[in-house]
């Protein structure tokens, strides 16, 4: 089943595979840059893409540590061609809208992220509360944090109107915050157990720094959340269909006529070819061609979705196919 290959995109190739797309999906690090460096040549690519081939771009992210605007800029900055906001598909802004769309009128979210989410949450309109560093300082101040329940938020009182749990990036995650979410979670009792959403913005395990080294991503603080309440969380972000379903709400994209392009297999290619897109594998981030070769090789049909269309060293590779 399935005719994923990973093949390389030579440059006659690539003027084939980009002839018949209209869109092209970029994830944005580890495809466009790594940190603050912008890949060399990717600026210069994507540039060609939009002006001389006519193709649509979206950026399509996991981080929810950042709002539109700033990944606007970001590119500004780094010299990619100026993209608006709603051409930035970052899990901040998509959560937003799914929750503006899930919640019943007048409901609040309990938010486990940072300024970026709180920002989207409020242009999209969504009341939430949580954001930050714990409301709780007493729970630094506390020797011994067991014996006071109440630094861990165990007995905060709860805001009636919160009807979801946002789980995203959040650099104040705290045993406080976690009591709290639960205790949201658990507000329907026997009775309603779904009365409070559980939504994450995205299962990153990791956040590969240069090096070897890494960081733990937001997948971590899902999981954290999803443990305590004992049930799954709705994902928003790769390899989720959702955040390709937000491209297409705001554009007009035929899935058969757009390319994804992404760093990694779990995420970006599973999304794109769970979605019915073309995909591109870049090697400028995570995942390397020996875990295609593993997934290839596998007997495993769901492994074979982890498979690429087509592999580039880097999306500068794409130059040659994109000159007059
Ligand atoms: N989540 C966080 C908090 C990040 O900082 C990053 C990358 O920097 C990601 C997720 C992965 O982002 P992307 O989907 O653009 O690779
Ligand atoms: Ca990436």
């Amino acid at each position: 089943a399935g005719g994923k290959r990973c093949r390389r995109l030579d440059p006659a190739l690539s003027r084939s595979v980009l002839g018949g797309a209209e869109a092209v999906l970029f994830d944005c690090d580890g495809v466009l840059w790594r940190g603050e460096a912008a890949v060399p040549g990717a600026a210069e690519a994507l540039s060609r893409l939009e002006a001389r081939a006519g193709k649509r771009l979206c950026y399509v992210t996991n981080n929810s540590s950042r709002t539109r605007q700033a990944y606007t800029e970001k590119l500004g900055r780094l010299g990619f061609p100026p993209a608006a906001a709603r051409q930035v598909f970052g899990s901040a802004y998509c959560a937003a809208r799914y929750l503006r769309q899930a919640l019943p009128p007048g409901a609040a979210a309990y938010v486990l992220g940072g300024a970026a989410l709180s920002a989207e949450l409020r242009q999209a309109g969504v009341p939430h509360l949580g954001t930050g560093p714990p409301a709780a300082s007493a729970a630094a101040a506390c020797p011994e944090p067991l014996l006071a329940p109440a630094a861990w938020g165990a007995r905060a009182p709860l805001d009636p109107d919160v009807r979801a749990v946002l789980v995203g990036y959040d650099e104040h995650f705290s045993y406080g915050k976690l009591c709290l979410a639960l205790r949201y979670l658990l507000s329907g009792g026997d009775r309603d157990p779904d009365r409070c959403l559980l939504v994450g913005t995205n299962r990153d395990h990791r956040l590969p720094l240069e090096g070897g080294s890494a960081v733990p991503g937001t997948g971590c603080l899902v999981k954290a959340v999803e443990t305590a309440a004992e049930r799954e969380a709705f994902i928003i972000g790769k390899p989720s269909r959702y955040m390709f379903d937000c491209v297409v709400s705001e554009f007009d994209i035929d899935p058969a006529r757009a390319i994804m392009v992404g760093d990694r297999l779990d995420t970006d290619i599973l999304m794109g070819n769970t979605c019915g897109l073309t995909t591109i594998l870049t090697l400028t981030g995570v995942s390397t061609l020996e875990e295609v070769k593993g997934h290839l090789e596998s007997d495993c049909p769901a492994r074979r979705n982890l498979v690429p269309d087509y592999y580039v060293d880097s999306i500068a590779d794409l130059l040659p196919a994109l000159e007059d």
